[in-house]
């Protein structure tokens, strides 16, 4: 009897340590199939984790085209993905606004949880005083502070995973030079608008960053976040802005309801002035995989040719 008894003993004490094994196993996934595996939220900082990681890594983004991050609740299965993950990249400074509890569960899991805002100085950031003191998250649209964070997802990776060191820093200063040549791009496209024309209208206020880096004055209809509705008193406040400036064109955004914006033009023809609707701007999420949108360089000269296209035919 007493022999069965420590046999049973061993057997259990055998089955534990097996167990603990392969929860480990899973538990610490990197390499386990030959690549690390990446979770991000946005497209954009997707596109980063695909330019400097590439084969590498397997990575998938949460919020796919059209998705508004603001308002963005983890689903079961995404859950499970960023459970799985050895790395999850996301923005931070509250862009996911109802992430912040998953987000807190995976660095207790043990997870690398990286915010990739973190890396832009403060001194860089604008908190507009509507956002009660908030840090605007929409930082991706100023070429300049998103290489800090494309530097951070390059850190990263070095970091995890020391041995393709050289793969990860040849990778980004490969997409460095892609990006640098953008910001070439955006700034002579926005250089080719009138100053006093240089009037972005949106759904929301996203593009703050951009109107600092490529000098616009950019007015959203509804604040940084898409969380509170536009109220008819924002509607005639931005009216009254665009009838008084004659501003040429208004914009759409591919995350947000086009509702507020129909709504103004409405109002503004109301009042006798015909504002044009000047096209989709791809806001807080990329374009169509396998489309030139579906990328970040190619989301971004969408925008630009975009704005630039509808404000120059406005004003000639
Ligand atoms: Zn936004």
């Amino acid at each position: 009897m007493r022999k069965i008894i420590i046999t049973s003993w061993i057997i259990f004490g055998l089955f534990f340590v097996f167990t603990a094994i392969s929860c480990n196993q899973n538990n610490n996934s990197k390499k386990n199939d030959g690549v690390i595996n990446v979770v991000s939220t946005t497209g954009m900082i997707n596109d980063i984790v695909v330019n400097i990681a590439g084969d590498l890594v397997s990575s998938k983004a949460l919020m796919g085209p059209g998705v508004d991050p603001h308002l963005y609740r983890a689903s079961a299965r995404d859950v499970g993905l960023l459970s799985n993950a050895d790395i999850v990249f996301y923005n931070g400074l509250h862009l996911e606004g109802k992430m912040s509890e998953v987000f807190e569960k995976m660095i207790n899991q043990g997870i690398k949880t990286v915010p990739v805002g973190e890396a832009v100085d403060k001194s860089l950031l604008v908190s507009p005083e509507y956002y009660q003191g908030n840090y605007d998250p929409h930082i991706w649209f100023n070429i300049n502070l998103w290489l800090n964070c494309v530097e951070r997802v390059k850190d990263s990776f070095v970091n995890f995973d020391p041995e393709n060191k050289e793969v990860y820093e040849s990778n980004h200063k490969e997409y460095l030079a892609k990006l640098t040549e953008l910001n070439e791009y955006v700034l002579a496209q926005a250089n080719s608008v009138p100053k006093g024309k240089r009037v972005l209208v949106t759904a929301h206020d996203a593009f703050n960053y951009f109107g600092i880096g490529y000098g616009f004055e950019v007015i959203g209809l509804q604040g940084i976040s898409t969380d509170t509705e536009a109220s008819t008193s924002d509607v005639q406040r931005i009216t009254s802005i665009i009838v008084e400036r004659k501003i040429p064109a208004i914009f759409i955004e591919s995350s947000v309801s086009p509702k507020y914006i129909e709504a103004v033009k409405a109002s503004v023809k109301s009042k006798g002035f015909d504002v044009k609707l000047g096209g989709l701007l791809y806001s807080d999420a990329l374009g169509n995989p396998n489309t030139p949108e579906g990328t970040y360089v190619g989301m971004f000269k969408h925008n630009i040719d975009t704005i630039v296209g509808a404000l120059n035919k406005g004003s000639k």
